[in-house]
């Protein structure tokens, strides 16, 4: 994970965020290359979650919204981990990770008195990974909500206008806006990518967890009962999606929940061998019956039941969702595709998703005729995709600088070049050179 981070930063893949002013634990900003990638991963996912789905709708909602949505969606109360702090340094731990980490079992949604009982059994084999001391104040439930002043709703002893948790509850306040004005009929989903904050006890793991990220979540709405076939379909989805991006079968495994809320029918998560981490969530995919729209109707007043067309019944429709941190998955696609071996540094992206397409060098800076040819082919390539021009060291250097950020063809404009309309095209992967018409790039 090291070399990962490291080439991020050196590369202008991630930098850690407000560098310059010493950063802050748990933001990151995209860098040109990094944004490159992030733009492929989300485009990559609408177009198969979305667009070539004939039962699908895509949705951008506002990132605040009425702060009585995050009463009804349980997150005021209920949206916390179990913190302890040490009582030396005042570092915060979140307990049912580390609990995780002895291998107990252990997880958020337990209640306060059940963490403290596990907690006391096992927290001296737990050492602050500051001070490395071993003193530890009691458990307690911390709310993972990050508040806001929008509309100063604060100062009027309201509830605050919070950022949002999770992107998903702007799909359920939409329901029926959408069922309203897009034709659209049961079964059908909804799909979005935005923004989701947290107030993580201790962000870790680069971006695997992180105070603000971006979730890509479909909801699926189905008659009630009939809940089984979409969910097993939806779950092969999303596996063999995971597949097509080229991410290794061997580093994921599925795990399925075995404390589920009182709501779900069922929950499994996608995991993902992190490197120094090892198998952790990538996606989650739930059965949620018809929680979420129940406690809008509830909370809002508005009817929310589905009327079905011809049958003209009336139902609240069950839901089946998809939610991954556009963070992890970025994550997983570089760890999955990179390669260090004693010659150079190769990130193995598939080429839909690699920032750079083509890097397009002339042999010699200082032959005009040559840096000329080269401009003319950089400025049509660029049209369809993202290229790159290099003119700078010798090209040895320049594919191994291509290499590590895994542009999968250099393309090397030379003196034959100008006599036939032929260059030299040179395969990231198997490092192969050929001689292709320019016509034919
Ligand atoms: P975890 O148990 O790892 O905290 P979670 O169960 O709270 O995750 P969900 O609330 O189900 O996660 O969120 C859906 C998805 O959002 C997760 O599968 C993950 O990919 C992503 N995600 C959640 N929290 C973070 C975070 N702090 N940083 C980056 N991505 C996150």
């Amino acid at each position: 994970m090291e070399e990962i981070v490291s080439l991020c930063k050196r590369r202008g893949f991630i930098f850690p965020g407000s560098d310059i002013y010493g950063g802050v634990a748990g933001l990151y900003d995209f860098g040109p290359y990094g944004v490159e990638l992030l733009n492929n991963l989300k485009q990559n996912w609408w177009k198969h979650n979305i667009q070539v789905r004939p039962d699908y709708v895509g949705l951008d909602s506002a990132m605040f919204k009425n702060p009585e949505v995050w009463k009804a969606s349980g997150h005021v109360d209920s949206f916390s981990d179990p913190m302890a702090e040490c009582k030396e340094c005042h570092t915060r731990i979140r307990v049912d990770k580390e609990l995780e980490k002895l291998g107990v079992f252990a997880d958020e949604k337990m209640t306060e008195e059940e963490i403290s009982k596990l907690f006391d059994e096992h927290k001296d084999k737990i050492k602050c990974p500051n001070c490395k001391k071993q003193d530890w104040t009691a458990p307690k439930k911390f709310n993972l909500l990050v508040k806001s002043n929008l509309g100063d709703f604060t100062e009027q002893n309201t509830e605050p206008t919070y950022l949002p948790g999770e992107a998903c509850q702007g799909i359920y306040l939409n329901f029926k806006n959408v069922v309203d004005t897009c034709r659209v009929k049961i079964p059908f989903g909804i799909g979005q990518i935005g923004k989701a904050f947290r107030n993580e006890i201790s962000p870790r793991n680069f971006l695997f967890r992180t105070r603000e990220f971006e979730q890509a979540d479909t909801q699926y709405f189905v008659r009630p009962y009939e809940n089984k076939e979409p969910y097993e379909r939806i779950k092969k989805e999303q596996w063999d999606w995971l597949l097509s991006l080229g991410i290794k079968e061997k580093n994921l495994q599925w795990h399925q929940h075995e404390n589920l809320v009182f709501y779900a029918k069922d929950a499994w998560d996608i995991e993902y061998n992190y490197p120094g981490n090892g198998f952790d969530e990538l996606m989650g995919i739930h059965d949620r019956s018809d929680y979420d729209l129940s406690q809008h109707m509830k909370f809002s007043g508005t009817d929310l039941e589905y009327r079905d067309p011809v049958t003209g019944e009336k139902y609240i429709p069950w839901i089946l969702e998809t939610s991954m941190g556009m963070g992890r998955l970025f994550l997983a696609v570089l760890c999955d595709a990179y390669e260090q071996n004693e010659e150079r540094t190769v990130l193995h992206l598939h080429p839909e998703l690699a920032p750079v397409k083509y890097a397009i060098f002339p042999l010699l800076k200082n032959k005009p005729e040559l840096v000329a040819k080269a401009k003319e082919v950089f400025d049509n390539l660029s049209q369809r995709c993202n290229c790159e021009f290099d003119d700078n060291g010798n090209i040895g250097k320049r594919y191994r600088r291509q290499d590590e950020i895994g542009t999968p063809k250099c393309i090397t404009i030379d003196f034959d070049t100008l006599e036939d309309g032929t260059v030299t095209v040179r395969d990231r992967d198997t490092t192969e050179q050929t001689r292709v018409k320019i016509e034919e790039l």
